[in-house]
């Protein structure tokens, strides 16, 4: 099953009327409009100043499904935390996503942002705090300052142009007003990713998830992207999700995750000394990929 709620970006009500005549539009629209979990609570909180994370025994089963996709996660992070999430395909990594952007209904358990359950927050509120990358990005069929202005529709070409160096779309700098085509079909997936980053950029908000965010780019870029989002993530919380175990050290903890359970958290350091699944995912890879 396609996840749908990939593809996600807060959109301000001034730009709610575009017309979106992309499969991926309606679909967003479809998110936006069709889930009883946008609605707001009557009171809602404002986004935590020290938006620390934790799960505890977090649960999930997608509707009318039988099976549980996270089953009794714990873990937190401190505020300012760069956290990683890793395991195989399927494992439930981007539905934790999915339950912080509440694109669904409240889990069992309990998920909260500095100290608050995450159903006392406005849905949107929590969209303009916690920026995403993930792993499709969807664009309107806009140009390309149309897509930018999304993250942040006062920001002057200035600021769109830095973001785009910043994302390593330097060149399309001269090229704003271009149209970003059906689907975003003259864009290839990894200039689509990297417009979702300079969105990212923009928004600079005070939680960034990236969602296997550099998984599209060539290896030079990747890390010009990674080192850029890194600096923007100083001082941020950040999750970041993947299945490739790159530069694990700078994380200050790991959660490896596989069918839905968390198998094991700690330190790189750590986790590498043990004989689990990070252990064996790591050398996996170090053996298969040129280093
Ligand atoms: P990962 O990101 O680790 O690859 P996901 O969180 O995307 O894993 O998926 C975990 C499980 O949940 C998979 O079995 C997937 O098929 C299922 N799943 C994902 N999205 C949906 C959805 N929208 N509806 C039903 N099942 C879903
Ligand atoms: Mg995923």
């Amino acid at each position: 099953v396609m996840a749908s709620f990939e593809p996600f970006l807060p959109l301000p009500a001034s730009l709610k009327h575009l017309e979106a005549d992309t499969h991926a539009g309606e679909r967003l629209f479809e998110i936006l409009d069709a889930k009883p979990e946008t609605i707001a609570p009557a009171a809602p909180l404002p986004f935590p100043k020290d938006p620390a994370i934790r799960a505890e025994n977090l649960s999930f089963s997608y509707p009318g499904s039988p099976v549980k996709t996270l089953d009794s996660l714990s873990f937190e992070t401190l505020p300012g935390d760069h956290i990683a999430i890793v395991g195989p395909s399927g494992a439930g990594k981007s539905t934790i996503t999915a339950l912080l952007m509440r694109f669904w209904n409240t889990p069992e358990g309990c998920l909260t942002i500095g100290g608050a359950d995450i159903g006392r927050f406005d849905p949107e509120e929590l969209r303009r705090n916690i920026a995403l990358v993930s792993q499709r990005t969807y664009l309107f069929a806009q140009t390309i300052r149309e897509n930018l202005l999304l993250a942040r529709p006062e920001a002057t070409d200035d600021e769109l142009k830095k973001a785009l160096a910043a994302a390593g779309l330097a060149r399309f700098s001269s090229k704003l007003d271009e149209w970003t085509g059906q689907h975003g079909m003259k864009l290839s997936g990894g200039e689509r990713q990297r417009i979702a980053i300079a969105r990212m950029v923009l928004q600079n908000a005070p939680v960034m998830i990236l969602d296997e965010a550099t998984a599209n780019l060539d290896g030079v870029t990747e890390k010009e992207v990674t080192e850029t989002l890194a600096a923007l993530g100083a001082g941020k919380t950040m999750i970041t999700i993947t299945h490739r175990l790159k530069a694990m050290d700078q994380y200050d903890a790991i959660v490896v995750l596989d069918k839905g359970k968390i198998v094991e958290q700690g330190s790189h350091e750590k986790l590498i000394q043990g004989n689990g699944l990070y252990r064996r995912m790591w050398e996996l890879q170090h053996t298969m990929e040129p280093v």
